[in-house]
């Protein structure tokens, strides 16, 4: 049979923010191909959660042993259900579960996992996979051959309302789980940073990366957030440094914001940071690197050294009132 597996994630009962986005990058691989979209939902009584899920057929993959996730049992289960359907495409959202079991799902029926998508589109043919490389320097383009290809897409690739209103039918799939091939003790899932600070409220950020060099320099950034009336927003290497509280990472593994203006200082533009805040109205850039990948999603760009242009700003702004 010639069709799209969507593999979505649940925790708790309720679907993964990301689903809708991995359902949209299917429904565009669909419209590209002329393939259904068939969405998979591991769990234990999903059978009224798959009802809401926007996909031209959703099977829920049902078991006691599927109630936890577990890297082995939702192997075994997701293997069993394309070894007997066998899609020509298998697509995960890039969330820290498929890093967990998609390689060794995809290893297990002998295919490579084209990890961390950005686009797919088609040439001959083919279906081609847009990823990132080097800090998002250069983008690889990725063929693929072979009956069932598998691939996870990058949070903020595709939009999510982008899915199709479709009214969906439900199947349920009983894999054959054996307790005693299931290895990993559940304990309580990872959770993504908290929302203390609520960055997707803001309309004025200023987000610091690893270019501020050290704690003590953050007063820069503080003081130009403070004149502006803005809030303070970060990439990962500052908060994983514990400069900044983990709450104030915008990203994949962060807060998504869409302020009316986002001052990004010292951040290179890796694409986990770019999905957290293209959805910004203005963006503007301050770093020394021409080749930064963030000049690519800026409107505007100020390249020079942000120890210069920091004080600057700041005093410019102030003396006009703002
Ligand atoms: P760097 O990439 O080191 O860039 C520093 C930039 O500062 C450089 O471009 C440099 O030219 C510039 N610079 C240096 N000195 C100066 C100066 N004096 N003046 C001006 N410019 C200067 N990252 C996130 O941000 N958010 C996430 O949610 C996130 N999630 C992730 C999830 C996963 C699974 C993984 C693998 C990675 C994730 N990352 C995330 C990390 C991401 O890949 C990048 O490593 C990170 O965004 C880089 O942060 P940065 O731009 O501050 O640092």
């Amino acid at each position: 049979m010639s069709f799209i597996l969507v593999v979505l994630e649940q925790i708790d009962g309720k679907l993964h923010r990301s689903a809708d986005e991995v359902l949209a990058a299917a429904r565009s691989v669909s419209q590209l191909k002329g393939l259904p979209v068939v969405a998979a939902l591991p769990g234990k009584g999903l059978a009224d959660l798959a009802k809401s899920i926007h996909a031209d057929q959703v099977i829920a993959v049902d078991h006691d042993l599927l109630d936890a996730y577990t890297a082995d049992g939702y192997t075994a289960a997701l293997s069993q259900l394309i070894a007997a359907r066998e899609p020509n495409l298998v697509l995960f959202a890039h969330t820290y579960q498929t890093r967990d079991f998609a390689p060794k799902l995809a290893a297990r029926h002998r295919k490579p996992l084209i990890s961390d998508v950005t686009s797919v589109r088609v040439e001959d043919g083919s279906l081609v996979f847009v990823r990132q490389l080097f800090q998002g320097k250069l983008n690889a383009d990725i063929l693929a051959s072979g009956q069932t290809v598998f691939a996870s897409i990058q949070s903020g690739a595709y939009l999510a309302e982008d899915t199709g209103n479709l009214e969906t039918t439900v199947e349920t799939f009983t894999p054959q789980l054996n307790p005693d091939e299931i290895r990993q003790k559940p304990e309580a899932p990872f959770r993504d940073s908290d929302r203390a600070v609520d960055l997707s409220s803001a309309n004025r950020i200023v987000a610091v990366g690893r270019g501020i060099q050290d704690q003590d320099s953050l007063s820069l950034v503080e003081d130009l957030a403070s004149a502006l009336g803005a809030e303070i927003g970060a990439s990962r290497p500052i908060c994983d440094n514990g400069w900044l509280p983990m709450e104030r990472q915008v990203g994949s593994s962060g807060q998504t914001v869409a302020p009316s203006l986002y001052i990004a200082v010292g951040i290179s533009g890796a694409i986990q940071h770019v999905v957290g805040m293209k959805g910004a109205k203005t963006i503007v850039a301050i770093n020394k690197d021409p080749d930064a990948p963030v000049f690519e999603v800026a409107d505007y760009g100020i390249c020079a050294d942000l120890f210069e242009v920091l004080p600057a700003l700041t005093e410019e702004i102030r003396k006009s009132g703002n």
